[in-house]
């Protein structure tokens, strides 16, 4: 199964993403991890994306679709994959189309997470993730249950993203409106848009998603 999650920064792509991946063996293939983490090992496209992902703006389309390109021909893909950041621009989902095509591959689903712009920015301001595992945590709506200590691997770590905070926040939500938002027609047309309730609690919208998949 191929399949893309859409929304704006904060709708909750990240954590879905990664529980489909754990229960149903999608590869979650997430192009802001990707750069994250080619930031940290200060690749070429590290030093190129650095500054672009701190001001909150888009990283050019040609560096994205290469990344994912030679990502989703990898045996892991194989099985299936969830893109999670990508595209964000028609112009990388006329790519996508097109290495897909060049593969005998089809889209089976875009869902959609509907989210009021409002609450976007708390959600993101608020959020941290254990620096050993992952394991995503926010300061008002999912602290860890001893503070200071992970959950899951008992770290005592955390990190926060460095782009988190109110004024890129702005920035990545003016770079969707204008860039990423366009998708939404472009996917409607090809008839594979879905949307699930991006505001209802995690184990709801991930209930409604299985639900557009086809697994409840
Ligand atoms: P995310 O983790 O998806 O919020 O992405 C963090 C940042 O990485 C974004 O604000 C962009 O600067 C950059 N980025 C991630 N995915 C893409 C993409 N598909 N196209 C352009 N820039 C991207």
């Amino acid at each position: 199964m191929k399949l893309i999650l859409l929304g704006p920064p904060g709708a909750g792509k990240g954590t879905q993403a990664q529980r489909l991946q754990d229960e149903l063996g999608l590869k979650q293939l997430s192009t802001g991890d990707m750069l994250r983490a080619a930031v940290a090992s200060g690749s070429e496209l590290g030093k190129k994306a650095k500054g672009i992902m701190e001001s909150g703006g888009l990283v050019p389309d040609d560096l994205m679709v290469g990344l994912i390109e030679d990502r989703i021909g990898q045996p892991d893909c194989a099985p299936g994959f969830i893109l999670d950041g990508f595209p964000r621009t028609t112009a990388q989902a006329e790519a996508l189309d097109r290495m897909l095509g060049k593969r005998g591959w089809k889209l089976d689903h875009v869902v959609e997470m509907t989210v009021d712009e409002q609450a976007l920015t708390q959600r993101i301001v608020g959020r941290f993730s254990c620096a050993k595992c992952g394991a995503g945590y926010h300061d008002t709506f999912k602290r860890s249950k001893k503070d200071g200590v992970c959950d899951v691997c008992g770290a005592t770590e955390f990190t926060r993203r460095k782009d988190d905070n109110a004024e890129t926040v702005t920035a990545r939500m003016a770079a969707y409106r204008s860039q990423t938002a366009p998708l939404l027609p472009y996917y409607a047309a090809r008839g594979v848009l879905r949307k699930v309730d991006g505001m209802a609690s995690m184990d709801e919208v991930y209930r409604q998603l299985k639900a557009v998949l086809g697994k409840a």
